[in-house]
């Protein structure tokens, strides 16, 4: 599908306010990332979406005006979604699998990584499954549904040579990565709080995220995991301990084994202390604020698709929105081919660090201690 023009103006536009605003991105393999011109531009990185839902057809869609992403293949259970996108992104028959056949990618060399967009309970055996297929693999968040499984999945992709990828759009993102920025550049002086709400009202009570066989958790795999993660590059350091509280105000709904509301606090080395709601109760909650002794960032929203909104001490940052998925696959693309190392790490280690953190505050809820986290 071309790129509209006006497309093409915003992208460019947001990526070279981008690049001017991080000077670590005007290396030449940066640029080289997003280059027309570029030689390296001739090998994509070829993706197989599994999972063809509402995630999956996001990233598909944006991956449509990538430059060095290609969607060229899908793994589905459901036939008539198969034919769907055959249609609609131009897929191949012979890049078409089931979960019963998929382990046969490993004989077809068309396809270079599968996007791991299914159930949180099934990213374990899916990423496992990728990688015995000799193919890298992204996977969505949470990685896992606890760090035990997170660590396994990091050392079976390690072991077959594969890449693991987390999908943390948000390591992309323009505003974000220029808050970051300021704040490795000291701008906000010694951070010493961060707050991060997490949370939507949840609908349709027979969805998988409300079973805990195949969610793992309530709220907190879902939308709770972005505060963890946020804390973490908000600040720049790995929390040391958590403390943790649970509300649940319909156990129907939100049977056992599915957190509604969970508010939890991470303390850092630095002194910083992080306060953070996660919830399935409340609508309007997607806000992070950081604080330090010269200054502060607010983002609201902060995890969205955007536009995301960002304002620090010295005004608002304004940088144009790009989608964010689509920045994802370009950068990732650039990752696994090129060796290109983000600001913000993605790999499976980064998602397995989320997982310890997920089980601490599991279990600082079920016994109301402060857990230790080194
Ligand atoms: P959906 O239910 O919309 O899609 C999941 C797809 O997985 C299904 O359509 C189905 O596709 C496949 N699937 C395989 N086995 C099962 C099963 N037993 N039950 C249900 N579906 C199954 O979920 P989402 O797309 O919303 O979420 C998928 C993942 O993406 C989750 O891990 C979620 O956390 C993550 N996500 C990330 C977001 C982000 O911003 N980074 C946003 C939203 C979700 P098929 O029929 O093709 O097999």
């Amino acid at each position: 599908m071309p790129m509209k023009p006006r497309r093409i103006f915003l992208q460019k536009a947001g990526l070279s306010a981008f690049a001017l605003s991080l000077p670590v991105f005007n290396s030449v393999s940066a640029m080289t990332a997003f280059s027309n011109s570029a030689g390296r531009e001739d090998k994509p990185l070829r993706v197989a979406i599994m999972g063809l839902g509402s995630y999956g057809t996001r990233v598909a869609d944006a991956m449509q005006t990538c430059k060095r992403a290609k969607l060229v293949g899908v793994i589905s259970g459901t036939p008539s979604k198969i034919e769907t996108w055959k249609t609609k992104y131009g897929i191949p028959a012979k890049n078409c699998y089931n979960y019963q056949n998929y382990s046969q990618i490993k004989n077809n060399p068309d396809i270079d990584a599968v996007y791991v967009t299914t159930p949180n309970a099934l990213h374990k055996e899916n990423v496992i499954g990728v990688a015995n297929a000799g193919k890298h693999a992204i996977c969505e968040k949470p990685l896992s549904i606890n760090a035990a499984d997170a660590e396994e999945m990091v050392k079976v992709c390690k072991a077959a040579n594969v890449q693991l990828l987390v999908g943390y759009r948000m390591h992309f993102e323009p505003k974000t990565l220029e808050v970051i920025r300021m704040r490795a550049a000291g701008e906000f002086g010694k951070v010493l709080f961060f707050q991060g709400l997490s949370g939507f009202i949840i609908g349709d009570p027979t969805q998988w995220r409300l079973n805990p066989v195949l969610s793992g958790g309530g709220a907190m795999m879902d939308i709770g995991v972005y505060s963890i993660n946020g804390a973490r590059y908000m600040i720049g350091e790995e929390p040391i301990w958590v403390t943790a509280q649970e509300v649940k105000t319909d156990p129907i709904k939100f049977k056992e084994g599915i957190d509604e509301t969970i508010t939890f606090q991470m303390g850092f080395p630095g002194g910083a202390v992080a306060s953070c709601l996660s919830t399935y109760a409340l609508n309007n909650l997607d806000k992070f604020y950081l604080d330090g002794t010269k200054g502060f960032a607010e983002m609201q929203p902060s995890t969205g698709y955007g536009p995301i909104k960002a304002k620090t001490h010295k005004g608002e940052i304004d940088i144009p929105h790009v989608t964010h998925q689509t920045v994802q696959m370009d950068e990732m693309a650039a990752i696994i081919l090129d060796g290109k190392k983000p600001i913000v790490p993605v790999d499976g280690i980064e998602g397995w660090k989320d997982m310890k953190i997920v089980d601490a505050i599991f279990e600082a809820v079920k016994t109301g201690k402060k857990v230790m986290l080194t």
